[in-house]
């Protein structure tokens, strides 16, 4: 039954406040608009943050930074790129767009990353690339992967769409020892700025690469070009590129967001906790923690019932009854094997993928952001405590 007084908590709703208002204000007050000295600055203080000797650069998605990023490492047509089946369509997309093939891993039961002797299953001569994702904000098992991509002499990117600010081995992702990582500032992600994303690398060719493609294959940023003391008009053009470049009024509400993250990551942190001690006695998976004292950022707090594989419907009537009390959830995700187009177009059968099928059965997100109040996560925990089911 709902409250007709009781306002709906939506699944996500960005933390945004006077502050980012009045950054976004700022750069559109100073003329720039488009990339500039706020996106300058933004790349650098996300450096800063990172503590890396990296290249940062911001992009206006990380779909773009994930295309950039597989452009510079060389995928190109005939190649095929590992990926996991249990993520969003974007890091399967770009593989596409770069006319290679890719080849889908299943995940680990309990994290639902993808699964380290999957990738190893899936090698072939044609394999140039593994993108991993790190589900929910919980760091992959980054040893075996790196290991196994050196072997085979493979390039591996991070898809770290969810992990804004997540540890592995002590070390931020971001910095750890894969080619290129691609953070997303998309509106419900850690942080925002509406649209937006940045990738980091340590190879000089791949930022150098990256920087030429994000705009239209032209050899210097606007911002360079009108700093320097090359006439403005003077430029070549050395690819087809793209236009990818981050806007400064993005990059300005992004400084800011940056300045609240790690508040941002605690409240995240206890909200999980919350979760966690009220929902352990039901009969759900609750999602796994990060080992020893590593940082998980919690963007996703995905639960599944523990029978979820043996009863179809309970999803549904879960997901309804907690719409009932006025609360949204998610699904994060329809594993893309069982997605039309990748199906049809790899003839991928569900029955290659076990633990991925068994975990999506159930699989169900719920609210978990920082805008969120204390009040708001006990009345999560109370619906999903009525509507559980035994
Ligand atoms: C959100 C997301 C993306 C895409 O990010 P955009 O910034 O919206 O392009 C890619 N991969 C994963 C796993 C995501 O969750």
């Amino acid at each position: 039954m709902q409250d007709t007084e009781t306002p709906f908590l939506p699944y996500s709703r960005p933390d945004t406040g006077a502050e980012e208002i009045e950054a976004v204000a700022r750069a559109i007050a100073s003329g720039w608009v488009t990339t500039g000295p706020e996106t300058a600055a933004f790349e650098r203080e996300f450096a800063a943050y990172l503590g890396s000797d990296g290249h940062t650069l911001a992009v206006n998605s990380a779909t773009a930074g994930l295309h950039l990023a597989l452009e510079a490492v060389g995928v190109g047509p005939g190649d095929e790129v590992i990926v996991p089946t249990m993520t969003f369509t974007a890091t399967a997309e770009i593989v596409r767009y770069l006319g290679a093939d890719p080849v889908f891993a299943d995940c680990d039961t309990a994290t639902l990353n993808i699964d380290p002797a999957a990738i190893a299953a899936l090698v072939t001569p044609r394999t140039k690339a593994v993108v991993v994702v790190h589900y929910g904000g919980l760091a992959c098992d980054m040893t075996p992967i790196l290991a196994l991509a050196a072997t085979h002499g493979l390039k591996v990117i991070e898809d770290a769409a969810h992990a804004f600010p997540t540890t592995y081995g002590g070390a931020l992702v971001g910095t750890l020892a894969s080619d290129a990582t691609v953070f997303s500032f998309y509106a419900n992600k850690t942080m925002t700025t509406g649209e937006g994303g940045l990738v980091v690398t340590r190879n000089e060719d791949y930022a150098r690469r990256m920087r030429i493609m994000r705009l239209h294959g032209i050899d210097r940023d606007a911002f360079g070009r009108f700093q320097s003391r090359t006439p403005a008009w003077q430029y070549q053009v050395v690819a087809p590129g793209f236009k990818y470049n981050m806007t400064d009024v993005a990059a300005a509400m992004g400084r800011v967001q940056l300045r609240r993250i790690d508040a941002f990551a605690e409240r995240r942190a206890q909200l999980a906790e919350m979760y966690r001690d009220a929902l352990s006695d039901l009969p759900l998976v609750l999602p796994a923690y990060a080992p020893g004292s590593d940082r998980h950022a919690w963007h996703i707090y995905a639960i599944r019932h523990i029978d979820g594989p043996s009863r179809p419907e309970w999803r549904d009537r879960f997901i309804e009854g907690l719409a009932a009390d006025g609360i949204g959830t998610s699904v994060h995700y329809i594993p893309l094997h069982r997605q039309p187009f990748w199906r049809d177009r790899y003839g991928l059968n569900a029955a290659d993928y076990p633990r991925a099928e068994e975990a999506f059965a159930s699989l169900v997100s719920l609210p978990l952001y920082t805008a969120m109040t204390d009040d708001d996560a006990a009345r999560v925990i109370a619906s999903v405590r009525r509507h559980v089911g035994g």
